[in-house]
């Protein structure tokens, strides 16, 4: 059992928080703003006050921002040798700049983001991305097996941002490609199931297509089936297009597609669907 001090119970936080009290964890939560729902998670009136006993931090924070603004706060609470976890998804430099404030702290730190969606979070069933070294990982993995299924170890300072970020470019793309080929099928009279069949059994399968369908009837369970309702909104998959395009400038990686992608979800934000699933981008790309 570790004492857990968890910071941003938010929708993705909150869920992820009660994993963590379920496994038998001491945990006390801090958000500025009360939690949505009713929590058995202990909550804490400041920052400090909730890291008092901790041995492990975790942060699920909106902004790479928010997270180095609340390290300078933590950092000198914090009792030496504290294992830092941030689970936002910030970008690669911030990450590593909030690990090396850590580590000039006297404390241990991970960059580990997560995929799966607040579904994933409210089941345990959640992807990390983990970097930063091989001692603090063996440190969090039982804690981030409490909130996940699939965790794995990137490599050190800001590796998981990096994952991420490159995990998150390869979907917008492709979400954009597959819906392109379904508008041009329509154009072309051919129907879904028709174009679903052969391209989920050909070379252009892949998990946006198979497992995240942009239209309805082909996968059931695909937001396009209940109208681009919940799943994962347009305005976190811009967030994520945005910060792999501002990693790829700085490393000098040429990005074409993703600098496009980016710009069609900028659009599609712009026009009010910043709440609508990402899948929801075939209705720009059909000009709707
Ligand atoms: P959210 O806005 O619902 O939650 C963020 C929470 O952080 C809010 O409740 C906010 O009040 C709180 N907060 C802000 N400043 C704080 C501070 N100083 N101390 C403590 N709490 C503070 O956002 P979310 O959807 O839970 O996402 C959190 C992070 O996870 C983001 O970085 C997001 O990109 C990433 N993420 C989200 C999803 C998703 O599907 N929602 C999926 C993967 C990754």
């Amino acid at each position: 059992m570790a004492r857990v001090a968890f910071y941003g119970l938010g929708n993705m936080g909150l869920p992820m928080a009660r994993n963590l009290v379920r496994a038998g964890h001491a945990v006390h939560g801090f958000d500025p703003v009360p939690p949505k729902q009713e929590t058995d998670i202990a909550l804490a009136g400041t920052p400090e006050r909730a890291i008092q006993d901790a041995e492990i931090t975790i942060t699920m924070l909106p902004s790479g921002q928010h997270v180095l603004d609340l390290y300078d706060k933590l950092l000198p609470a914090a009792r030496p040798g504290t294992l830092f976890i941030d689970s936002s998804t910030i970008d690669v430099n911030e990450a590593r700049e909030a690990h090396a404030r850590a580590e000039r702290a006297g404390m241990r730190s991970l960059d580990a983001p997560v995929s799966g969606g607040v579904g994933g979070a409210e089941a345990g069933t959640l992807t990390f991305m983990v970097g930063g070294e091989d001692a603090a990982f063996a440190a969090a993995l039982p804690l981030l097996q409490s909130m996940g299924k699939s965790i794995v170890h990137c490599g050190g300072a800001g590796a998981g941002q990096a994952a991420k970020i490159c995990n998150n470019m390869i979907l917008g793309i492709s979400m954009i490609a597959v819906s392109e080929a379904f508008v041009l099928a329509e154009k072309l009279g051919l129907s879904h199931e028709a174009l679903f069949r052969v391209a989920s059994t050909s070379s252009g399968q892949c998990w946006a297509l198979t497992s995240y369908c942009p239209v309805p009837g082909p996968v059931p369970s695909s937001p396009a089936n209940r109208d681009y309702a919940g799943g994962f909104a347009s305005a976190l998959m811009l967030k994520d297009l945005r910060l792999a395009q501002g990693a790829a400038e700085a490393a000098g990686a040429r990005t074409e597609l993703g600098r496009a992608a980016t710009q069609v979800y900028e659009q599609f934000v712009r026009d009010g669907n910043g709440g609508v699933d990402f899948s929801g981008v075939i209705r720009a790309v059909r000009g709707e």
